[in-house]
């Protein structure tokens, strides 16, 4: 299991200061259906944009 999530999106609303997540959990979801061929088919799916 991941014990740290680092994280470069710093529009999320959970992002915090030195790259962290502070949301409990995230969800990561491929962008076609089950099989991602690379990271660039990978999303995290909990992202919810600051400020809303
Ligand atoms: S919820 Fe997802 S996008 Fe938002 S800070 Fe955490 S890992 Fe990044």
């Amino acid at each position: 299991m991941a014990k740290d999530v680092l994280c470069e999106v710093n529009n999320c609303s959970y992002w915090a200061q030195g790259n962290r997540c502070s949301a409990d959990q995230i969800y990561v979801v491929s962008h076609a259906g089950t099989k991602a061929d690379s990271s660039k088919e990978t999303d995290c799916k909990t992202f919810e944009p600051a400020g809303h």
